[in-house]
């Protein structure tokens, strides 16, 4: 990832080297924050980047901050207007990642979440693919996903990804791309920063939003897809650990996955042979389309930042 030119900082825009912060940070030392993630498309036929489902991420981090008594001054619009600002300012012509981050600023110790200043900060950087688009191999993790009355997965909680960090470099370790969370009652969750869904004779299923999942807004997507474009419908329910080992296609998604199809987990090879089945092939095809404003009939997913070609978001029928 190179540096970006400009930052949000402190409610100004700043070059990269100027934001900086202490390291008494309340939020460096006990990971008190908050964050997102999210996507801007580069299309070059277009010369446009857009920038993929603001709302929903700007939507999960106020709540996030709610539940973290945290203080988040910028409505979902402000976030949005900020965004567009930012990444115009660095001029970006590729695809970038663009991170909003709410943190206890203060130079105190001492562990809480009363009485402290929240600072926000966001910054975007050129990014391709997070992992691989042609087929990973999982593993389920030793690890436990943490559990809503302990560190809530539905908030995207900064400390809180330290639980994602040892399932990844345990899978790594073990010669796995990523690993799959159980919850501590044994039943599945998530990856280590996406989604999971499976195909069960041409059904989708996902833990539902009680299984301490972060409820993603790339889940949503791929839900809205395969119910409106293929007419799938998607069970959410309690997923056991074998049901991923005779499962006939399962993918991971999120922001930063975007749709990452599973061609193994545990060794054994999805569906039986490891190839990537046909519901989730045709998800990804949609998906990504969609995400570079080349599919009309989700146009208000993405938001053209420097507004090179307008009319093409005109919502029409899907090409
Ligand atoms: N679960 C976790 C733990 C994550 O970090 C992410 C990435 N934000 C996701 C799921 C996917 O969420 P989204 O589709 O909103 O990026």
């Amino acid at each position: 990832m190179a540096n970006p030119k400009v930052v949000f900082f402190k409610g100004e825009f700043v070059p990269f080297e100027e934001a900086k912060v202490s390291v008494m940070c309340h939020g460096l030392n006990y990971g008190t924050g908050c964050f997102e993630g999210i996507r801007g498309y580069w299309n070059a036929e277009h010369e446009e980047l857009y920038v993929l489902k603001m709302a929903p991420h700007f939507e999960r981090i106020h709540q996030s901050a709610r539940i973290l008594y945290m203080q988040l001054d910028y409505s979902v619009d402000e976030l949005a207007d900020i965004t567009l600002e930012l990444v115009r300012r660095n001029g970006f012509r590729e695809d970038v990642y663009i991170r909003p981050l709410l943190y206890m600023g203060d130079e105190k110790i001492g562990v809480r979440l009363h009485g402290l200043t929240t600072d926000f900060t966001m910054f975007a950087a050129p990014m391709g693919n997070y992992i691989d688009t042609n087929g990973i191999k999982v593993g389920v993790s030793s690890w436990r996903r943490i559990d809503d009355n302990a560190v809530p997965a539905r908030a995207k909680i900064t400390g809180a990804y330290i639980n994602s960090a040892l399932a990844k470099t345990e899978a790594y370790h073990n010669g796995f791309d990523d690993a799959i969370f159980l919850n501590a009652d044994g039943h599945v969750s998530e990856g280590s920063a996406m989604n999971i869904f499976l195909v069960r004779k041409g059904k989708l299923f996902t833990p539902g939003v009680n299984h301490n999942i972060l409820e993603g807004v790339t889940r949503q997507a791929v839900m809205t897809i395969a119910k409106e474009e293929l007419g799938i419908e998607t069970e959410e329910r309690t997923i056991d650990r074998t049901e991923l080992y005779i499962c006939d296609e399962m993918f991971l998604c999120g922001t930063g996955a975007q749709i990452s199809p599973v061609v193994s987990v545990d060794m054994r090879p999805v569906g039986g042979t490891g190839a990537i089945g046909p519901v989730t092939r045709q998800i990804m095809e949609i998906y990504h389309r969609a995400v570079r404003g080349e599919y009309p009939r989700f146009a208000d997913w993405v938001q053209p930042v420097y507004n090179a070609r307008r009319a093409s978001l005109q919502v029409g029928s899907p090409s």
